[in-house]
């Protein structure tokens, strides 16, 4: 029989928060009113994870697992569930517990209100350090100004989709996925439920900083043309300079007797300037380039090494 619920959980490295995941999250399955599958997604681990992994579909045939064949990312290991799991409801969380599990049946409340979407919203942060809170501060009310949807502020990947949802970000070919963002996209009804993001249980943060940041570029750039506006914003600005600065010149030149013009300096800054507002012209370009040239080399999104307990095992 195919199971009603299914739980997809990332894993990357997390051999300390398994055990403890596994057993938070089966005493949730075990009040589910229908069959739960746990999909864990093994992302590249190099600890004992999956090793861990086989362990618990050995014991528990409910649980269920992906490997791909090395560390896609985040979001791609969510992408690959999201490609595999059955159920009609889904359900995407953490494994380090900052997403808590019981906060799923809440959220199967408002999906039987008649919800297709309902995500999970941060009011805050326990103990994550001032620079992660404030950058995502940051970001996530300078996505909402610039992105061409609606994504909501301080929601990560902890949501409830429905089969519909599921599909349908299946059937979408592109390969930079910023899911939050593509599932505001798909619009449908939509709510949030409030919750108080918990600590890491235990192990570091699997997101560097480097991947923090890739993820904020994408998310801008994939839902957002702003950017590109920004560089003819930025042309505008540095030609409302150079008038200025000849009208300065034709002054000092013409008007002054004993002109303070050496001339250096003041070609060097316009060097400068012109140089700085062109890279970063340039790199806003390339941004988007690079994103188109992902898409049109249309290499699959990620390989699997292993695969077990679903039944149309591929
Ligand atoms: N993760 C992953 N691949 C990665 C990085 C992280 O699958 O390359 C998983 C990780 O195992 C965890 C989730 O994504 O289940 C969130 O990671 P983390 O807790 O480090 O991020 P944060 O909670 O700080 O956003
Ligand atoms: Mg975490």
């Amino acid at each position: 029989m195919l199971p009603k619920y299914s739980f997809i959980v990332p894993i990357y490295n997390e051999e300390e928060n398994i055990e403890e995941m596994y057993r938070r999250i089966s005493q949730v399955m075990d009040r589910m009113d229908g069959e739960v599958e746990l999909c864990l997604v093994n992302d590249g681990s190099r600890d004992r994870s999956l090793q861990m992994m086989r362990d618990l579909h050995q014991k528990d045939p409910r649980v269920v697992y992906l490997s791909l064949a090395r560390n896609f990312g985040h979001q791609i290991a969510v992408t690959a569930g999201l490609n595999y799991v059955r159920g009609q409801v889904v359900v995407i969380l953490d494994a380090d517990l900052q997403d808590p599990p019981e906060l799923i049946p809440d959220m199967v409340e408002k999906w039987r209100q008649g919800y297709q979407i309902v995500y999970a919203q941060r009011i805050q942060r326990r103990k994550e350090g001032w620079f992660k809170r404030f950058t995502a501060y940051a970001f996530y009310r300078i996505l909402k100004q610039l992105a061409d949807v609606d994504i909501p502020t301080d929601t990560g990947d902890f949501c409830l989709l429905d089969r519909k949802v599921v599909d349908l970000l299946n059937s979408m070919p592109e390969r930079n996925r910023y899911i939050r963002g593509l599932r505001a996209w798909v619009g449908f009804n939509q709510i949030a439920i409030k919750f108080e993001r918990d600590p890491r249980f235990a192990g570091d943060v699997k997101y560097t900083f480097r991947k923090s940041l890739a993820l904020a570029i994408n998310g801008l750039v994939s839902f957002s043309k702003v950017p590109l506006r920004l560089s003819t914003y930025m042309g505008f600005f540095a030609a409302l300079i150079s008038l200025f600065m000849s009208v300065m010149v034709l002054y000092w030149r013409l008007i002054q007797p004993h002109s303070p013009l050496t001339g250096m300096a003041i070609i060097l800054m316009a060097i400068f300037f012109l140089g700085a507002v062109q890279l970063v012209s340039i790199g806003i370009l390339g941004e988007y380039i690079g994103r188109i040239y992902e898409e049109v080399k249309e290499r699959p999104l990620y390989t699997l090494a292993e695969i077990a307990g679903f039944h149309k095992d591929k």
